[in-house]
């Protein structure tokens, strides 16, 4: 398996430690609703986990919550409400999204409330160890200590210092030191330390998390590509001045981030485009597929024609999961292991799960080719559903199918019979009725209506074929 490696540039094979993987993502910060830039980051790392065990890897997989934060304490002042119950409140909210996308938990989420001690303990380490000092109440990291500073970002110090230019602040011996202890200003929560009262940083809370749960080195540490620098450099500096063990992580991995294409689209959706509003608008399988059609390291310009897409190939790949139902011979001539192999060979490719996706599609045609010469392939449906999991795909039955995109409401271009569903009825009773109307007027020869419903179902991805039995139908790939 090859991943590739923000650190070394390059795709490497992968070599953990030992038979469990260590793994560690950059958690959120709970002061607002969870937007689908944080459901891709997630959504990207739940699949990396899940084709790890696939694998038949273990994984320990660690995700923080950065639970007290500048943002958290300006929101919660602007809202009149302790920082707490904010945090808390957000934090709830993100449990709800992940479950809503299907995302397995981690199997651990410190909190940076909870893990003061810890925290205080690394910082006492990197003053002692003469890579950090104190500073009118708060500690900084001594930057120029460190000689490979800049080595993940794959900048030199100086280039860095440049771009810095005036950020430096009275108490810090370089521009390029960073805050490790932040003394408390009035009004705000603080923790006791040597130092006095004050509250972490953020670089230094993923550092002494990480150690205290998956020890010196870990094998992957993932988050968004804007992470790379400063906070994931940061925390290099940290962890391996305090604990002397190199490397701190052995593959860094970082995915590319959520854009709004047009304008138009930004100003009236940008960020604003929460999980739970995505989740309800088109399932949780569409956005998968949607994020998982391209590659993780790639930037996602979200589309809705992109997600009116993958929820057309969501229902795809629910139909030839689940069959119709319809009494069939077992058995059909599917090749499951070429599949399966092309799948694996995909994911082992730094996880190109946009080919291991077009594997399932074509799976999925297969089966119900073979379902339609009348084969019921059960065993080629329970390999499909599998690889879907790895995926994150449920592929369980909905109602809410395929939705009534473009169909004209009762009246409109002549065709009287057809209603807008308002998708209370599943694709197939959908599509059926619409083809029995279909029907009825090819039977009164009213041609134009018969072909007007035709062009409909293919808008909706629905190819028609009549036969002598009568009109077969399937999805379009
Ligand atoms: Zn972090």
């Amino acid at each position: 398996m090859k991943i590739y490696n923000t650190l070394s540039g390059q795709k490497d094979e992968f070599l953990p430690q030992g038979d469990e993987v260590r793994m560690y993502v950059c958690g959120v910060t709970p002061y607002d609703n969870c937007h689908i830039g944080h459901g891709m980051s997630y959504i990207i790392f739940d699949v990396i986990r899940r084709y790890l065990q696939f694998r038949g890897y273990r994984v320990k997989y660690v995700q923080n919550i950065t639970d007290i934060d500048d943002k958290i304490i300006d929101r919660a002042n602007q809202l009149g409400i302790p920082p707490r119950e904010l945090a808390q409140k957000y934090t709830n909210g993100y449990f709800e999204n992940m479950d809503a996308l299907n995302i397995g938990r981690a199997d651990i989420y410190p909190r940076a409330t909870e893990e003061i001690p810890k925290i205080i303990e690394v910082i006492q380490g990197l003053i002692d160890k003469g890579y950090a000092y104190p500073a009118g109440g708060s500690v900084y990291f001594r930057v120029r200590n460190v000689a490979d500073y800049g080595k993940l970002a794959h900048r030199s110090l100086d280039s860095m210092r440049a771009a810095e230019g005036a950020m430096g602040s009275e108490e810090k011996e370089d521009p390029m030191d960073f805050v490790l202890w932040k003394a408390s200003k009035p009004g705000e929560p603080w923790w006791e330390s040597p130092w006095g009262r004050g509250r972490p940083g953020w670089h230094i809370e993923c550092s002494a998390m990480s150690l205290k749960y998956l020890g010196d080195t870990l094998d992957i540490h993932g988050g968004g590509q804007d992470l790379i620098f400063p906070h994931h450099e940061n925390e290099i500096a940290q962890s391996e001045s305090f604990t002397g063990v190199k490397p701190f992580v052995k593959y860094w991995l970082h995915n590319g981030l959520v854009q709004f294409g047009e304008e138009k689209m930004s100003k009236s959706l940008g960020n604003l485009i929460t999980i739970k509003e995505a989740v309800d608008k088109y399932g949780a399988d569409a956005i998968r597929i949607f994020i998982l059609s391209s590659h993780y390291r790639s930037p996602l310009t979200y589309s809705e024609e992109g997600l009116e897409a993958a929820e057309r190939g969501a229902d795809r790949l629910r139909q030839a999961a689940q069959g119709n139902g319809k009494e069939a011979k077992v058995g059909g001539k599917v090749d499951i292991e070429t599949y399966r192999q092309r799948f694996i060979e995909a994911m082992d490719d730094d996880f190109n799960t946009a080919q291991a996706l077009a594997t399932l599609f074509d799976l999925a045609r297969e089966i119900n080719r073979a379902n339609e010469a009348g084969y019921e392939p059960e065993e080629a449906r329970k390999r499909l559903s599998e690889m879907a999991d790895v995926l994150g795909l449920a592929l369980k039955p909905t109602r809410k199918l395929v939705r009534p995109v473009g169909i004209p409401s009762a009246g409109e271009s002549g065709v009287p019979t057809i209603r807008q569903t308002s998708g209370e009825i599943g694709s197939e009773e959908y599509i059926e009725n619409l083809i029995r109307q279909r029907n009825e007027h090819r039977q009164a020869k009213q041609w134009q209506l018969a072909d007007d419903i035709r062009a409909k179902l293919d808008e909706l991805g629905i190819a028609l074929e009549d036969t002598p039995k009568g009109t077969v139908w399937k999805h379009k790939r």
